[in-house]
């Protein structure tokens, strides 16, 4: 069922701690944790404790929990001490998307061009 754990979903597991992950921030509806392969010297993953596989299907389904997702991100920013960052949602195969649980990716501690490539 929609918003429930899913058995083969990487991120659920790292939700329920059956894989590490470097956790930097934490809420009742949120996870950040740095990503495993790092594109910027911040590169930290903002995640939704509930398995929806994309951000859209989050945000039309618990926009509350989607509206979380994104200040996380700001937090992790502020946290960061990043001046100027991306925060991206890779959706869809042809965006670069591989894991199919909603997810924010905050990058930022380099130069940033636009439009990426
Ligand atoms: P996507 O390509 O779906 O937009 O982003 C998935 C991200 O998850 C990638 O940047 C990838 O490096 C990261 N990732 C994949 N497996 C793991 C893992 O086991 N732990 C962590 N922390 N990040 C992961
Ligand atoms: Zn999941």
């Amino acid at each position: 069922m929609a918003g429930e754990p899913q058995d083969d979903c990487l991120f659920c597991k790292i939700v329920a701690g059956q894989i590490p992950a470097t956790v930097v921030r934490e809420t009742e509806t949120t996870l950040a944790f740095r990503d495993i392969n790092p594109q910027a010297p911040t590169h930290v993953l903002v995640i939704p404790r509930v398995h929806y596989p994309d951000i859209a299907s989050l945000g039309t389904a618990e926009p509350a929990v989607a509206a979380d997702v994104l200040r996380e991100s700001g937090e992790v920013a502020a946290e960061e001490k990043l001046e100027s960052y991306r925060v991206v949602f890779n959706t869809g195969s042809g965006a670069g998307q591989t894991v199919w649980h909603a997810h924010a990716h905050v990058l930022g501690g380099r130069g940033l061009e636009w439009p990426p490539g």
